[in-house]
């Protein structure tokens, strides 16, 4: 069809959340904590941030949730500020066609993770933090508070308490990579840090209006400051076309056709450059572990609107 002019936007917004709350749920909520397993698996949200500032929602787009791996973005973003090009020896930009947990592979590559949006390579990247800053874990929401000028965004401390006593998959990835050399910290301290950061909360809101620098060549839109390079925005959306949305990556870039990250959480962020972010939320999870409703949420936004970045 044609696509639709983006003063249509806010209806479409609410078409999609009608729809959603319509579909079925797609899968179950995260249940490998309790504080995740309580989520209401009926909220649908959804937030759109243009680059001028334009705000359109519909359903629980202010309702905060927990981030999960969706702070792999902020956390990446924050250890390429901090480090040379020598990060990319540590970690590669590979799809890894492994689930995002997987340890296998990890092994036989030497304790080099495939991308940093899976789990060894997102504590890779929280290893960068811990022995960059004095205090990774108070830089690490202060970036993000900055991000999104919300002041009180801040990690939910039964989520984290409970991703630390669940961890064993994580410290087990952690403990492999500091075998082979490529954790300088110690891995509780690492450990700590990752789980700090997967357990913040934000809105669709927050995360939407927290990500415009990636679509906007790594100025925040809202206050014109550089976060990062232009060449760095290019890298991490490259990243997240290819491995943002676990081993579903390859069919979202074959039908979405947008940068994007999911997290168990329930949320999704897509960043349509030059236009603005979108971030979809439902929390119960297909079997690639994504949330079934957001991405169905998305896939007909970008699809009514044409915006993928490969046409
Ligand atoms: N805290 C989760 C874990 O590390 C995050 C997983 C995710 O959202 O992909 O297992």
């Amino acid at each position: 069809g044609t696509p639709q002019q983006p003063k249509n936007c806010s209806s479409l917004l609410e078409e999609l959340v009608a729809e959603a709350r319509k579909a079925s749920p797609g899968g179950q909520v995260a249940d490998y904590i309790p504080a995740l397993a309580q989520v209401d698996a009926d909220c649908v949200g959804i937030a759109v941030v243009e680059l001028d500032g334009t705000v359109h929602t519909a359903g629980d787009a202010n309702v905060p949730f927990s981030i999960q791996s969706i702070s792999k973005i902020f956390g990446l973003a924050l250890a390429m500020d901090r480090m040379d090009d020598t990060l990319w020896e540590r970690v590669r930009m590979e799809p890894s066609g492994q689930a995002f947990n997987s340890i296998v592979q990890l092994e036989w590559e030497h304790g080099i993770p495939r991308n940093p949006f899976i789990n060894a390579g997102a504590i890779v990247v929280a290893d960068v933090l811990t022995s960059r800053y004095s205090s990774s874990k108070t830089a690490f929401v202060q970036y993000v508070r900055q991000l999104c000028s919300n002041e009180a965004i801040h990690a939910d401390h039964d989520v984290w308490n409970s991703e630390k006593e669940h961890g064993n998959r994580n410290a087990a990835l952690a403990y492999l990579m500091k075998s082979f050399g490529n954790i300088d910290s110690s891995v509780p301290e690492v450990l700590d840090h990752y789980f700090f950061q997967c357990s913040i909360a934000m809105s669709c809101v927050d995360l939407a209006r927290s990500l415009g620098f990636l679509a906007n060549k790594g100025i925040q839109p809202g206050t014109q400051q550089r976060v990062c390079d232009a060449r760095s925005a290019h890298r991490i959306n490259a990243l997240l076309s290819t491995s943002g949305m676990y081993d579903q990556s390859g069919e979202f870039a074959f039908t979405v056709g947008l940068p994007a990250k999911s997290g168990v959480g329930g949320g999704i962020i897509a960043v349509v450059p030059d236009y603005g972010v979108i971030c979809a939320w439902s929390p119960p999870l297909n079997r690639f572990g994504n949330p079934a409703r957001a991405v169905e949420m998305i896939t007909q936004f970008a699809l009514r609107l044409g915006l993928s970045v490969y046409h």
